[in-house]
This record gives C-alpha cells, sequence and structure tokens, in this order.
C-alpha cells in the first residue's frame, strides 16, 4: 500500500478534500488548528492511502503539530506528497510548497478554494504555475467536488512514473511572492469590500463584544426553548417504550423486571430524553458558527482579556471548543506551542461548561429563574466559565513566569456554511454517539444506582454527605450525584432527580424534571447547584485526555483539583452571601 501524504496550510481546505476523496469523516471547520494529529484513510477503487497531516505555515515551525507534519514528510513515508495550496492566498501559501519541494521528490501542487477566490475576483493560471514549479499542478473546489477526478489521476500517474528532477528554492519566501505574482491576475471585487467592512465591527472592542454578547444569548435561547419540544417528544416515545417493555417482562420476577426497567432503562431514557435535544440543538448551533468563520474573531476579541490575565487568545479558541465537549477542548491545547501554556489551557478547560453540563444548567435555570432571566442565567454561567478558565490559567502562567504568546493567526474568510454537512454532524453523528453513550454508560449507571437506590446505604451516603453539602449551599443528594456523574456529566440529572425524591427509581420520580427539581430544591441551594455544576471535577473522559496528552498524574490530578476548589470555594462565598437575602 503506498502512501499519500495531504500537506498544507492551516484552513485551506485539506481536511475537506480527505473527506471528499476517502468518504472520511475528519473535522473540517472554517478556522486554523483544528486537525490535530494525522488521519489515514483509502480511497476507494485506488490501492493507495491518504494522510491528512495538520495544518503548518512552514517546515521549520514551532507547534508540536507542525512538527509532527515536518517528522512525517521527512521521514520519507510518503511515496508521493500532495501540497495543498489556498487559491485566495497563493502567495501565503506556496512557501510551504517550497519548502516541501526542497525535500521531497515527488510533489503535486493542488490549488485549493477556485471557487471562492474567482468570486474575490482572483484568477490562478495553472500552466503558468506549473511552468514555474516544474511539477503537476492541479485547480480543485473540494467544498464542491470540482477537480477530484484530475487529482486522483495525477497521483495515479506520479506514483506510476519515476520521480522528474525540479528546481529547489533557497530562498522560499522570496520566490514564492514571485512566481505567484506571475501565476495570477487579479480584478478588483465589491465581495471582498464588503468583508472586511463587515470584519472591521465584528472585531471592534465595542461593538465587536456586544455582538459576542448578542450571539451567545441567541444561541443560549434557541437551545432553551428550542429543545422543550423535541423534549416532551422523546419523554413521550420513551414512557411508550416502557409501558410495552412492561408488558413483555410481565412475568419475570420483580427484581429483574426492577433492575431493567427501572434501573437499566428509565436512566437511559432520561439521559436521552432531557440531555440530547439541548445537546444537539446547541451543537447545530455552534457548528454554524464555526462554519462561517466567526470563532477566530471571537478568539481576536477574547485576546485582550486573555493578554491581560496573562494567557494568549489561541486559548480562547480551545475554550470554545471545550464548549462542545471538553476533551475535545483539551485535545485542541496543541495548538498552543509554549509546554508549560499548553499544559495549564489543558487543566483548566474544564471550567466551561461541556455539552455535557448544559442541559442542567438549562433544566435548573429553567425551574428556578422567570423566562428571559433563565437565558440570562445560563449565558452568565458560560461567561462566567470562561472568565475562570482565563483567570485561573493566566494566574499558573505568571507563576510558572510565561506570558501568554503574541497572537499570530490568520482571520479566515467568512464562508457560506455548508447546512447539510452541520446538520448531518450535529443530528446525525452527534446524536448516536450521544445515544450510544447512554446505552454505554447510562444503562450500566442506572442498574448500579437502582441496586444502590433501593439499599439502606443510599440514605446513609446522603446523610454522610448533607453536612459536608450544606457548607457549600447544597446537600448530600446534590453531592452524589456529582460524584456519580464522574463517568459521564450527562448522569447527573438522572441521579439527582432520584436522590432528591427519595424515589427508589425515575420512574417514580415524574415525568416533569423541572417540578421535580422545584419540589425538592430551593432556589439558592439551585443556585449554588448551578455554581458546582460549572466549577467541580471533569468527566473521566476528560481526565483520561489529559493524561493521554500530558502523560502525567500530576497534571491530570490538577485539572481535578483546580476546578473542584474553585466549584467549592465560590459555593462557599455565595452560600454565605445568599443566606443574608
Ligand atoms: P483544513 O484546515 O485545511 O483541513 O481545512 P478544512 O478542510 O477544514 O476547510 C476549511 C474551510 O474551507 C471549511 O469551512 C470548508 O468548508 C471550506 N472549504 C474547503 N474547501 C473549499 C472549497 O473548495 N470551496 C469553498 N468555498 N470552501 C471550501
Amino acid at each position: 500500500m503506498q502512501t499519500v501524504a495531504l500537506a498544507g496550510n492551516p484552513n485551506v481546505g485539506k481536511s475537506t478534500l480527505f473527506n471528499a476523496l476517502t468518504g472520511g469523516k475528519q473535522h473540517t471547520g472554517n478556522w486554523s488548528g483544528k486537525t490535530v494529529g494525522a488521519a489515514t484513510g483509502r480511497c476507494p477503487g485506488r490501492c493507495y492511502e491518504f494522510a491528512d497531516l495538520p495544518g503548518t505555515y512552514a517546515l521549520d515551525g514551532g507547534g508540536a503539530d507542525e512538527r509532527a507534519a515536518e517528522e512525517f514528510l521527512l521521514s520519507g513515508k510518503a511515496d508521493c506528497t500532495v501540497v495543498v495550496c489556498d487559491a485566495t492566498s497563493l502567495q501565503r501559501t506556496l512557501i510551504l510548497a517550497l519548502q516541501v519541494l526542497n525535500v521531497a521528490s515527488k510533489v503535486i501542487v493542488c490549488v485549493n478554494l477556485q471557487d471562492e477566490a474567482e468570486k474575490n475576483g482572483i484568477f490562478v493560471l495553472p500552466e503558468n504555475l506549473q511552468r514555474e514549479l516544474r511539477v503537476p499542478v492541479v485547480m480543485t473546489s473540494a467544498g464542491k467536488r470540482r477537480g477530484l477526478e484530475e487529482l486522483l489521476d495525477t497521483i495515479d500517474r506520479t506514483l506510476a512514473e519515476p520521480a522528474q528532477p525540479h528546481p529547489t528554492w533557497e530562498e522560499p519566501v522570496e520566490a514564492a511572492g514571485e512566481i505567484a505574482r506571475r501565476a495570477t491576475r487579479t480584478v478588483a471585487s465589491a465581495r471582498v469590500l464588503r468583508q472586511q467592512k463587515i470584519d472591521r465591527l465584528l472585531v471592534s472592542p465595542l461593538w465587536g463584544r456586544g455582538i459576542a454578547l448578542l450571539f451567545l444569548l441567541a444561541i443560549v435561547w434557541i437551545t432553551v426553548y428550542g429543545a422543550n419540544y423535541p423534549s416532551q417528544w422523546l419523554e413521550n416515545l420513551t414512557e411508550l417504550g416502557y409501558t410495552l417493555l412492561c408488558r413483555a417482562l410481565s412475568g419475570a420476577p420483580d427484581w429483574l423486571s426492577g433492575a431493567l426497567l427501572d434501573g437499566m432503562y428509565a436512566t437511559a431514557a432520561r439521559v436521552i430524553s432531557v440531555m440530547v435535544p439541548p445537546m444537539a440543538i446547541f451543537f447545530a448551533l455552534f457548528s454554524l458558527l464555526e462554519d462561517v468563520g466567526y470563532l477566530p474573531r471571537l478568539a481576536f476579541l477574547l485576546d485582550g482579556c486573555m493578554a491581560r490575565c496573562g494567557g494568549c487568545g489561541k486559548q480562547a479558541l480551545t475554550l470554545c471548543m471545550g464548549l462542545g465537549c471538553n476533551a475535545v477542548g483539551v485535545m485542541g491545547c496543541r495548538i498552543l506551542e509554549n509546554p508549560r501554556e499548553r499544559m495549564h489551557a489543558m487543566v483548566t478547560n474544564a471550567f466551561v461548561p461541556c455539552n455535557g453540563r448544559f442541559p442542567t444548567l438549562i433544566c435548573l435555570a429553567a425551574a428556578f429563574f422567570p423566562s428571559f432571566w433563565s437565558t440570562v442565567a445560563v449565558a452568565g454561567c458560560v461567561v462566567l466559565g470562561m472568565g475562570g478558565a482565563m483567570l485561573v490559567s493566566g494566574r499558573l502562567n505568571r507563576l510558572g513566569g510565561s506570558e501568554g504568546a503574541a497572537f499570530l493567526m490568520e482571520l479566515p474568510p467568512f464562508r457560506r456554511p455548508q447546512l447539510g454537512k452541520i446538520l448531518r454532524s450535529a443530528l446525525l453523528d452527534r446524536t448516536a454517539h450521544i445515544a450510544l453513550r447512554a446505552l454505554r454508560v447510562a444503562a450500566p449507571a442506572g442498574l448500579a444506582l437502582w441496586v444502590f437506590a433501593n439499599s439502606s446505604i443510599f440514605s446513609a451516603v446522603i446523610r454522610f454527605l448533607d453536612p459536608i453539602g450544606v457548607l457549600f449551599g447544597l446537600s448530600g443528594a446534590i453531592l452524589l450525584g456529582f460524584l456519580f456523574s464522574l463517568p459521564a456529566n450527562e448522569l447527573f440529572l438522572p441521579v439527582l432527580l432520584i436522590a432528591l425524591t427519595g424515589a427508589g427509581s425515575l420512574v417514580q420520580v415524574g415525568t416533569l424534571s423541572q417540578e421535580a427539581l422545584l419540589g425538592a430544591l430551593s432556589w439558592k441551594t439551585a443556585a449554588c447547584t448551578m455554581v458546582f455544576t460549572l466549577f467541580h471535577w471533569p468527566c473521566a473522559t476528560t481526565l483520561a485526555t489529559i493524561y493521554w496528552e500530558t502523560r502525567s498524574a500530576r497534571a491530570t490530578l490538577l485539572g481535578f483539583a483546580l476546578p473542584t476548589a474553585a466549584g467549592l470555594w465560590c459555593c462557599f462565598v455565595l452560600n454565605i452571601l445568599l443566606s443574608f437575602l
């Protein structure tokens, strides 16, 4: 099996090309730094595999991923290298192509994003480029699947033929400018001017921050209200399933039907009906902003705050990724070059609420705050989480003697989002993933919970935890819920409902989670629970990811202890303040 490497600057469409060629599902998004680690995939009908390398600006770059891409290219593992360039920024993206030409023998230059370049009035002339580089040049629009056949034919030919000599470049940066000038024709475009105007507004300190806040409120509002209907439908559906299963198991002994239905089925059904809709909606809206190209603008806006705290704007991107899933956010920290800052960003990523904690925040806010204020409360939690992560990681950076690297990141152009891809990934991939996880984690946890809840130890543990919980404005039942949800944050709400109501299973709790919460908690306790939902130990997957990324038990322990300490401290203070009301 021969290997074809896909190399190129970040955000030139390598992963889109990889997916189109292999039918793969590499994450694509409109910002630099999202492909961390190389992926491989086979092209149907061809006897070679593609390796999608992380984006790199140059072969001598300093980041861990740039080094990984460089090592791959220099190791000679690739039988042929396709360097993907961006037709809208040919000069900048050619620099890497020239550097690769200096070290590799079989190279193809693929100029992608041709459609976007033409809309912007930039026309690349492939014959001229080929004459200059003396290697095959193929024009593609991977997003529209244009030029792919020609690219595959060119790869076939290049692999079959012996390597052809091509020139090398002593000064790739200067040479790239000269070659790009000879190989492009440009005409003035009103579209580019319009984009620049919008950009100035979005990154301006006052307007930009106001717009960012509005976006956040809108996303939370749509998630809070939009989730109600599908949650209700799913709840009705799972209740129907319960009735049918009850009938099917009517002859079984009580302990068996209790364990299977009230334990495993009821917990998994609750996780699916309460958790999946807000997750799917939030994730779809988040992917929309990512695809349009808004995330780097947000990182740019946050760079000032991050710098003041002692961090760098790139970390803001990893925090945004943490909103989806903290484990992904921790992995995304690979884009940070300084190892110490990277570690600090990893251990504080869990300060931002992930998708698994959003539904709990939403449920508590919706139960205890009047309509509009519940949106403000959840949005406030996001801001608080981001602020906490910045403050603590910045403080750690300063203690460690680093001051936050300068933020060098390109702002990608705005792109029309691929709605089909977003819906597919949010509703099918993501929802299927969560449903499977619910079955894998929630069903066994539900069984353990059922056994535990029907034993005398359950109330004894709650009684034992009660005085500790009360000190922090919580209760023994709430602490138990948090402890039980270490495998997955999605478990918190079901466990809390059982623990609060003293019911042996979720079936006895009653259908509406919000009503059950209202009956069992005061608003002050709910406020402290929201804060502790925001700041407490990360789930087991995130902790394992911190360990895999750092190979350090100390860092993993810090990742556990920091948010927990912050949560206990905040709840302790909030509890005292609220006691005066
Ligand atoms: P990578 O960082 O190089 O892997 O880039 P991605 O594959 O994630 O693509 C970056 C962005 O460019 C995404 O928003 C893609 O949807 C978009 N994109 C990729 N190829 C094309 C293309 O040919 N035309 C257009 N208009 N957009 C594209």
